[in-house]
């Protein structure tokens, strides 16, 4: 272990939790995350052993069954993770993002129905906004609920993108309903779809046809959604009031953010560790090619970004935890820290010369992850947008 990424006053109970994620991720994970990765092959065993250890309930009140933890504990797990394996993290992420929507929003029925499952893991979670013709332009979604007159809603469209959409058993998903405002952000709604996990028509009116075929972050499946004349009940929506939606999701998407910086923290620190050794044990011209001053200025650099990164994380975390506003700093956080991660992931592979090419080294898993990074949750432009306007706004 290097010094990079301490966080200062923590708890026993979050020291102790880290301290076993970690021995988990050096033991469970990076061992065999490669081979997975290079496979597409779903980890199982890994999700059921985070189960086993709670943390799909790490987030959810204890009166839910879950262990209660702040956004900061989510963050730094999330960071220990990544640097095993960021598919593995992505898995967790939405789920961690439902459960907070529910949380947040939810009915106390809703709640009582649907957390302490989403804490055993029982139920995974999986959140939905995109569609194929827009992602970053959320208020343009033309997936429709429209009322059935009988209480339910039908729904019928094509969405995108949805990170553990097959696998997942509890998908929030965000479409328009007629009720409300012609403004177009505010008659979107979220339901809570509860579905039988797998691939094709998993029930009546609603398929997921496959698997995208992604250039990295494999493991965790990424899929479609397609609704023809699906029904669900309103007691479904998402706090009960048609309308909410778009606010909803907002609200998720901003500790999403968080979770996202975290996860380039995690990428970054690997590609850290795996550069710095590799540059010690790798000899030219008679010397180590960390004795080369270009070598070592890109290590310092490496060190410095992952760390400024981490920084940025642990404070976005931590103003969230204290109730307040957050939208400027988990901005900040996620725009440099994906940023930061490209460019050590980067200096690692070039670190690597001609192995970092081959799929032999973990760098080249590293090198097709990082750019995922630069996307989920809000791409760099939509941060800068955010972070942007926040500042013209104070
Ligand atoms: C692997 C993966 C997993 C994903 N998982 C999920 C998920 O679980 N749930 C979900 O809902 N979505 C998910 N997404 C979708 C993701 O959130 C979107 O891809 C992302 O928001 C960008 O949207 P887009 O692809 O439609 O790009 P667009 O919005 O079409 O943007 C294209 C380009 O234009 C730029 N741009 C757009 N608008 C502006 C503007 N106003 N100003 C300046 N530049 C602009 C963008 O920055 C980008 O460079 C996932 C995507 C990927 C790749």
């Amino acid at each position: 272990m290097n010094r990079l990424c301490a966080t200062d006053d923590l708890t026993d109970v979050q020291r102790d939790i880290l301290a076993t994620v970690r021995t988990f991720v050096d033991e469970k994970i990076v061992p065999v995350a490669t081979a997975l990765e290079h496979a597409d092959e779903y980890p199982t065993e890994i999700v059921e052993q985070m189960k086993q250890m709670g943390l799909f309930g790490l987030t959810i009140d204890e009166s839910y069954g879950g262990i209660g933890e702040s956004l900061l504990t989510y963050a730094l797990v999330v960071e220990e993770i990544s640097r095993g394996w960021m598919s593995v993290s992505g898995i967790l992420n939405t789920h961690f993002i439902v459960a907070y929507l529910l949380a947040q929003h939810g009915t106390d029925e809703q709640k009582a129905k649907y957390l302490p499952r989403l804490a055993t893991g029982e139920l995974t979670g999986a959140f939905s906004m995109s569609e194929p013709a827009l992602g970053s332009d959320v208020a343009a979604i033309t997936t429709t609920a429209t009322p059935t007159g009988d209480g339910d809603y039908s729904i019928t469209g094509q969405k995108m993108w949805l990170t553990n959409g097959g696998t997942s058993s509890l998908v929030a998903v965000l479409v328009r309903t007629p009720e409300g405002s012609d403004r177009r952000h505010r008659n979107l709604t979220t339901f809570l779809l509860e579905k039988t996990p797998g691939f094709g028509d998993v029930a009546p009116g609603l398929r997921i046809p496959g698997k995208i075929e992604k250039m990295g972050y494999k493991g965790v499946d990424t899929t479609e959604l397609l609704f023809d004349d699906y029904r669900i009940g309103a007691d479904e929506i998402l706090g009960g009031t048609p309308g909410r939606g778009f606010y909803q999701m907002m609200d998720g998407v901003e500790v999403g953010r968080v979770n996202v910086a975290a996860r380039a923290v995690g990428v970054a620190h690997r590609a850290f560790e795996l550069g710095t050794s590799y540059a010690k044990q790798r000899e030219t011209f008679g010397k180590p090619i960390a004795a080369h001053q270009a070598v070592l200025f890109r290590i310092a650099e490496m060190g410095t970004k992952v760390e400024a990164a981490h920084q940025m994380v642990v404070r976005a975390a931590r103003v969230k935890d204290a109730g307040e506003r957050n939208d400027l700093e988990a901005g900040m956080a996620k725009y440099l820290a994906s940023e930061y991660c490209r460019d050590v992931v980067e200096d690692s592979f070039r670190i690597h010369g001609g192995y970092g090419y081959a799929k032999e080294y973990e760098i080249e898993r590293l090198y097709r992850e990082a750019p995922m990074l630069l996307i989920g949750e809000g791409t760099a432009d939509i941060q800068r947008m955010i972070i942007g306007r926040r500042l013209l706004e104070d």
